[in-house]
């Protein structure tokens, strides 16, 4: 089902740890970005978008990694874009022998094993490093790249509509996952959030990649819920976060996992 966030932009949330896929209506269709997870629940978002008589026209992924990478033949032959840098990541990846099996392999410790298409996961045009907009028939959606989450990663601000799409990053549920194969992963965290806290006052709504949609007064809030949480790490100091620990949200105890973990290969405890 799609959710009306702003006039003209519509979200789709996933089952799967509340993957959110965002439609922007262009003149002649839908700009999609980072489609979604299963194969039904991509069929019923193709359905919702027929029945809307707006065809996808242009397709982006925020970042290379397997959820925000999919897409499905209903959607279109269409151009599917990301900044030249994740574009580069998951080719490179896909190139390894084996990659998709791997994916599938890790989906199988999931409840949607056997649920997600592969296929066309991944072809992904890259933008050349210094474009601003997404090339297509529709309210401006200018990217901004940053390194955080993943290599290459985008937001997308739609400023006609006031929306900002955050990719894995200002997320209700989920704390800032850093990117540990980056040099200076918390450092680099940090300049993204300042990237975002540069437009924050533009937005009147933000779209996590995973969670809930949140209007004017949390852009900035959630900015700097995710500064406090990555100071928190560099500082070796315990978080005090409401997605950690006993005030995560039912069926979200993992992410206390995943915070362990990051404190354990940052080497602060
Ligand atoms: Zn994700």
């Amino acid at each position: 089902m799609l959710r009306r966030v702003a006039e003209g932009v519509l979200v789709h949330e996933s089952e799967f740890v509340q993957s959110n896929a965002v439609v922007v209506q262009g003149r002649s269709g839908v700009l999609l970005i980072d489609p979604g997870v299963t194969g039904s629940e991509i069929d019923c978002l193709a359905d919702d978008l027929q029945e809307l008589g707006q065809p996808v026209v242009a397709g982006f992924s925020t970042h290379p990694d397997w959820d925000h990478l999919l897409w499905h033949d209903r959607l279109g032959e269409v151009p599917r874009y990301g900044t030249a840098r994740c574009a580069s990541t998951i080719r490179d990846q896909l190139s390894e022998p084996g990659a998709k099996a791997r994916i599938a392999d890790h989906l199988l410790e999931t409840e949607i094993a056997g649920q997600v298409p592969l296929d066309l996961l991944g072809l992904i045009t890259g933008l050349p490093a210094a474009t601003e907009q997404i090339p297509w028939d529709g309210p401006q959606a200018r990217i901004i790249e940053h390194q955080a989450h993943a290599p290459g990663h985008a937001a997308l601000l739609i400023e006609e509509r006031g929306v900002l799409v955050a990719g894995d990053m200002l997320s209700d549920v989920l704390v800032p996952m850093l990117d540990l194969a980056d040099a200076d992963p918390i450092e680099d965290y940090l300049t993204a959030l300042r990237l975002l806290e540069d437009v924050a006052s533009d937005v009147d709504v933000v779209v996590p990649g995973h969670g809930s949609a949140g209007g004017s007064g949390q852009v900035q809030a959630r900015i700097e819920q995710d500064r406090a949480y990555v100071l928190a790490l560099r500082n070796g100091h315990v978080p005090a976060d409401p997605r950690i620990g006993p005030s995560a949200k039912p069926g979200w105890e993992w992410v206390s996992d995943v915070h362990e973990g990051q404190l354990q290969r940052l080497g602060r405890c």
